[in-house]
């Protein structure tokens, strides 16, 4: 999400926030560490409208730590009766007593955070973005519909592919803004991006959501759990006597037809030398050199991608064949997929 998405964010949020009272009126104002924990405690798996009045409740009986850390457990569930998942009270009592006995004084820091009963990645990052204004990212089910939808990731963020959501929750909380882009998306996921239909005509994002130009609304995010998937091969480069570099337009499935180097799976070790597979290309008997340029990660939608890359260079010149020859100097603006031009750098710079 750019700049220009992110102000009309920060602008319909200004409009549309509603009014809810651990939210101060002025939305731009920094927050009790405390009320924000409480109350994204208790909206984890509650909705709003539930919410709303046992927080009133609770901070009126329970104004800060100290007052909660000196409570009995019988009495904190009494105040929790009906919001279910009574381990999260447990631990919000818990977490007072820790807070209280060390001073009183909220903890700064994420690690920190994550170290106290109940709070996790999601919590922690609410609390130092809402309350202290810090620049941390947070990702829970409504941001991760938003961005799912926003950049057509058809996967979920399960096992490793969970950092791709959290790369791309890293970019909006990259800004000073970052708590009102943080609080605004989860207002967006609950009030307008909603999970059956999205109300896509009022939503700021639209400009740049590519669910919403491809008309794929609802293929986002996907029903299923698709896990990322690794793939290891190699990518060739190979280079004739007359400075042509050598391109096909068939391949792995994560190029879907483009122009891109000769490339297939290998082992994660493979062995030096010419692979047999190169021998559809090459002749393999004029090969002028062959060297080994390393290897290079890349991502595409569910891949996970190592690959090694070849330059061959050959004693022939490029010949008339069911391949491209593509010129040298222009192949940096002829390969439009960053598989392929990853893997020229390697072998050209
Ligand atoms: S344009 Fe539609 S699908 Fe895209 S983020 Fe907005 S509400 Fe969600």
């Amino acid at each position: 999400m750019d700049e220009k998405i992110l102000k009309h964010l920060r602008d319909w949020f200004k409009e549309n926030a509603a009014n809810l009272p651990w939210r101060p009126t002025d939305i731009d104002a920094k927050r009790d560490p405390y009320a924000v924990w409480i109350s994204e405690t208790m909206l984890q798996q509650t909705q709003v409208s539930t919410v709303k009045d046992y927080f009133v409740r609770w901070m009126e009986r329970f104004p800060d730590i100290e007052t909660l850390a000196k409570t009995s457990e019988e009495e904190v569930f009494r105040y929790w009766q009906g919001l279910g998942y009574y381990s999260r009270a447990r631990n919000i009592l818990k977490t007072a007593r820790i807070v209280a006995k060390a001073g009183g004084k909220f903890p700064q820091t994420r690690k920190e955070l994550e170290s106290l009963p109940g709070i996790g990645a999601y919590t922690a990052g609410a609390i130092l973005s809402l309350a202290l204004h810090k620049r941390e990212a947070i990702l829970d089910g409504n941001l991760v519909r938003i961005f799912s939808r926003f950049y057509a990731l058809d996967f979920l963020p399960v096992g490793k592919a969970a950092e791709t959501y959290w790369e791309y929750a890293r970019m909006v909380a990259d800004s000073p803004k970052a708590y009102m882009h943080n609080e605004a998306l989860m207002e967006l996921g609950r009030t307008i991006c909603k999970s059956k239909v999205p109300e896509c005509k009022a939503c700021p994002l639209a400009s740049g959501c590519r669910a919403y130009s491809d008309e794929r609304t609802e293929d986002f995010p996907p029903k299923k759990t698709r896990v990322q998937k690794e793939w290891h091969g190699t990518a060739l480069v190979i280079e004739s006597a007359d400075g042509k570099i050598l391109a096909v337009s068939t391949g792995q499935a994560f190029l879907r037809g483009q122009l891109a180097l000769p490339h297939f799976e290998t082992q994660k070790n493979a062995t030096v030398g010419i692979p047999p597979q190169a021998e559809r290309y090459i002749d393999s008997d004029r090969v002028a050199s062959v060297k080994d340029c390393g290897a290079f990660r890349h991502g595409i939608t569910v891949h996970k991608i190592e690959c090694r890359v070849l330059h061959i260079k050959l004693k022939y010149k490029a010949t008339k064949s069911r391949f491209t020859w593509v010129s040298k100097d222009v192949a940096r603006d002829v390969f439009a997929n960053s598989f392929s031009l990853k893997a020229l750098k390697l072998a050209l710079d």
